[in-house]
């Protein structure tokens, strides 16, 4: 698994202050993408145990909510292996820490990774540049969802994703997601506003 960046103190890619592992390797190829330098999966550096080791003392932090796996595309089939094992140990390591992911595959084709049971929060599809809306809640283009995937994994049907937080943080349970999910409601959101990786 290859990386480009670990950021210390993100405010813009999930709840509170995160750490952020820029991950190479994305085959989606979306319009106006704003990294199309981490496409490559041979780009960028090894994620080897000096970065790890870097990425866990930054996740010490009290100050620090989580993890947030974004790229390039946690997902790429490069980083699937390598993605789940490090979600796993932060996890273990930090149970009282969230892991967001970021991706451009749809909860529909991933909802079954072994990943997913590492992660709290799922923000899913391709970067759409004619759903883009710079006001929305921690996504790009109105496409996007951001899942809650405990809640969804659990719920009747896991196909259908549960929302952690609707497009622009109000808390209105009626309106309706572009791709049909229902929402719940986490009140953390309204806290820290701010855009995806995935935005274009
Ligand atoms: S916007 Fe995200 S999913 Fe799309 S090409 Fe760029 S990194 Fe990949």
């Amino acid at each position: 698994m290859r990386y480009h960046n670990i950021t210390k103190d993100d405010m813009l890619n999930g709840d509170g202050l995160r750490v952020v592992l820029w991950l190479a390797g994305c085959d989606h190829c979306c319009k106006d993408c704003h990294n199309p330098l981490t496409w490559d999966p041979e780009g960028g550096l090894l994620f080897d145990r000096a970065a790890k080791e870097e990425l866990f003392a930054a996740l010490d932090k009290s100050y620090i909510s989580g993890l947030t796996l974004s790229g390039g595309d946690p997902l790429h089939p490069a980083n699937r292996l390598g993605a789940r094992r490090l979600a796993q140990e932060v996890k273990e390591t930090f149970p009282q820490k969230t892991v967001w992911l970021y991706t451009g595959y749809l909860w529909e084709e991933i909802w079954q990774l072994p990943i997913m049971q590492y992660v709290d929060v799922c923000v899913d599809g391709e970067f759409q540049r004619d759903k883009k809306d710079n006001k929305l809640l921690w996504k790009g283009s109105k496409n996007q969802r951001v899942i809650a995937v405990s809640a969804t994994l659990s719920g009747e049907n896991p196909r259908i994703p549960l929302l952690h937080c609707t497009d622009y943080g109000e808390s209105d349970e009626e309106a309706v997601s572009p791709l049909g999910g229902h929402r719940i409601w986490d009140s953390r959101a309204l806290a820290d506003r701010g855009r995806s990786a995935c935005e274009g």
